[in-house]
Order: structure tokens, then sequence, then C-alpha cells
């Protein structure tokens, strides 16, 4: 039997993929699927900064850059932040990485060790635990509550941490749910957790999709006072429309960013040239195509909302943010019929065709990720196949 490395034993690949594969197979034989489980913007990606990537090509800016980034483009993350949340980051306090993800598997690597405990909160993103472990350090998992709104109160939080606790992950706006975190809960982290020394890991990829009008200077109110142990992730991904281009970055204090460069340096060396020429003018390019395509999730959230809504045993908590809708559809499970809402999403799939996510993946059974970056066709069609399906579930 093929062994490997003890450190796997506990990781877990995605289990976003489940259906996404049967998805696939179904949809091979030409089965009309409707698609929410998409992860990423179905907007293509905006033609200046296509341009620009076209642009590197052509000029041949397709040679090794420095691993951390171009300094083009590391001023101009910075000046980002500057503009929109007022903090101030030097370029060598910031490193630019194949997406959100591996800036946050960077954190994980230059921070977290074996038997260090790593709070975060679920429903979760999945690899922010995955990658805890992969560090072989233990996720310590604070549930927030749909009746909450599902929010992340530094109470629960703070409840959490234990003299081992090395770090807290926070995300927001939250992947699978939406939610926003509330400056006021993260002030009292930030104060809470200073005497311990604790790491602040703000995952904001989504920062740029946030649909109500709440403060959400999460970036300030640890630049303020926790600059020497806050670090701010971010991507282009989601805000630009540029998921397959692969960049995200990292805001920190220098020396954290050196060590994430040494990790980055022999695992993928620096993101693509092309790509970051691209992103380069995503950031300092017009802003107008993030506002339209803002706008245009918005009037998606709350038109599934409404739709979905026919189904009153779809519960629905209205996301501040990101493109999710995360419902809870406990009510339509039963011990004799459909127990789980990973059984529900395969036999949504099956019987009419709806591709989505079980809340089993981001640790919250009886949930479901319904994503709505996808046209208002598709939610349409796809809103109406599920509230069919439900529909029927109470007859039987
Ligand atoms: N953080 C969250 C919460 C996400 O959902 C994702 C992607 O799905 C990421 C970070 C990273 O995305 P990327 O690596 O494309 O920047």
């Amino acid at each position: 039997m093929m062994t490997f490395a003890e450190r796997l034993a506990r990781v877990s690949s995605s289990q976003t993929q489940q259906v996404a594969l049967a998805a696939e197979r179904l949809r091979r034989d030409g089965v009309d699927i409707v698609d929410l489980g998409a992860g990423e913007p179905d907007f293509d990606t905006p033609a200046h900064v296509r341009a620009a990537g076209i642009d590197a090509i052509d000029n041949g800016f397709t040679k090794y850059t420095p691993n951390a980034g171009i300094i083009e483009l590391k001023e101009a993350v910075c000046r980002r932040y500057a503009a929109d949340y007022d903090v101030t980051y030097q370029p060598d306090e910031t490193i630019v990485c194949a997406g959100g993800k591996q800036a946050l598997f960077n954190v994980a690597m230059a921070l977290f060790d074996r038997g260090d405990e790593v709070v975060t909160h679920a429903p979760v993103w999945p690899t922010i635990v995955e990658q805890i472990k992969l560090a072989e350090a233990v996720p310590v998992l604070v549930r927030t509550y749909p009746d909450e709104g599902f929010a992340v109160t530094a109470e629960r939080v703070l409840d959490a941490v234990t003299p081992r606790t090395r770090a807290i992950v926070l995300n927001s706006p939250g992947n699978p749910t939406g939610a926003l975190i509330a400056e006021d809960e993260l002030k009292t982290i930030v104060r809470e957790t200073e005497a311990a020394g604790i790491w602040l890991v703000l995952d904001l990829c989504y920062e740029q999709l946030i649909y109500e009008d709440v403060p959400h200077n999460l970036p300030s109110v640890v630049a303020g006072e926790a600059a020497d142990r806050a670090v701010l992730v971010g991507s282009a991904s989601k805000s630009y429309a540029m998921t397959g281009w692969r960049c995200g970055w990292a805001l920190g204090p220098r020396p954290l960013i050196k060590k994430m460069n040494t990790v980055q340096s022999h695992v993928t060396s620096n993101v693509s040239s092309i790509t970051q020429h691209a992103v380069l003018t995503a950031l300092t390019g017009s802003h107008d195509c993030v506002g339209e395509m803002r706008a245009e999730y918005r009037v998606r959230r709350d038109q599934l909302i409404t739709w979905l809504a026919e189904e009153p045993r779809i519960r629905i908590v209205p996301p501040a943010g990101a493109f999710y809708l995360f419902p809870d559809i406990t009510e339509l499970l039963s011990p004799d019929a459909i127990r789980t809402s990973a059984e529900f999403a395969a036999r949504l799939l099956e019987d009419v065709h709806v591709a989505l996510t079980p809340g089993e993946a981001f640790d919250a059974p009886g949930f479901l990720r319904v994503s709505y970056a996808t046209s208002m066709r598709r939610l349409e069609a796809g809103a109406e196949r599920l509230t069919r399906f439900a529909a029927r579930l109470a007859l039987q």
C-alpha cells in the first residue's frame, strides 16, 4: 500500500468538488444543468485589464520578476489600501502571491507550528481550516448562527482563545455566509489579544463586494493598534473577475512578509509576470467595472431572495457581501426522506439538475450555498427548480 506524509492524514481535499464532478458528468451526457455552485464571478475580466495582459506578452514582459512581485504592483496595492482604508503600508510590507489562497498559505507556513491553536469562525471556507492543518496546527472553530446574521462576535472568539492560541483568522465578507465582521467587534478582539500577542489574519478577498452601506474599515482597526501582529489578505480574483489569472497579496509587518517571501521563493516564485502587469492595470485603472459588477450582483441577490422566498422552509439571511446565499434548509430534511443537506444537494442535482454546494463543505450541515455569480436567466431557472423540488418533498 502507498503511504504518504503524515501531515496529510488529517487534511481533506475540497468537498466542494463532489457536486461539481457529478454535475460535469451529467453535463457531458447532454443534461441542462443550472450551476449555482460557482465560487467565481461569471463576468469576463474587464477589457482594459485583458489588454494589459496581452501587452505584457507582446512586449516581452514574460520573464521571472522579483519573487514578491514587481515594485509597481506592490506600490499600487499600497496605494489602493491607502485610498480605500486610509492605512499606510510600504512596498516591502507587501507580497504579491498566486491568489489570496497562496497568501494565506504563506501566512500559515510562516506563523503556525505544530500544536498551535488557530481560531476561526464557521460556517467556514474550507481552505482556511485545511491550511491550518497543513501547518500541523489545530483549527478551533467558533460557530456563528443564522438568527444572529452569522455575526462573528468578539465574545465568542475570545472564549475560544487559550494560552496555545497563535492566531485568529477572520474572513469578511465571509464565504459562504456573506456576513461582515463589525468594526467594534474587531476592536475588542484587537484590545483583548494584545497582551498575548496573538496574530490577526484578515481575509478580505471579497472586500469590493459589499452591498450594504455599513462601515467596514477593518484594515484601519488593525493598522492602528495591531500593525505589528496583523496581516491583511486581498485578491484580484473576485474584485476584477480574474480568478484564473491567480493574483492576490498580503500586507503586514516587514519581518513576516520577509518570511512569507522565503516560503514562496521555494514553492512558486513570482506570480506570472503577465498577470502582474494586468493586475497593475486593474488596481490603477478605472474602477467603474467593479461598481458595475457589484451593482449587478446586488440586483441578482435581491431577486434570488425574492424567488426563493416562495418556499418558506428555505430560510435565508440576506447576505451583506460576497455572492452567495446560505439558506438553512433543515425544515426540508427528515429522517425518513432526505436526511442531510449533502443528500439534498445530490438529489437536487439528480432530479432537477441544479448544482450547488451543501453546507457540509463549510462545516455547516443543514445549509446550502447558492451562488448568484451567474446570469439572471439561469438564477430564475435554478430558483424555479429548487422551489419545485422543495414543494414536492413536502408532499411526500
Ligand atoms: N478567501 C476566501 C474566503 C475565498 O472564498 C477565496 C476563494 O474562493 C479566497 C480567499 C482565495 O481566492 P483566490 O486564491 O482566487 O484569490
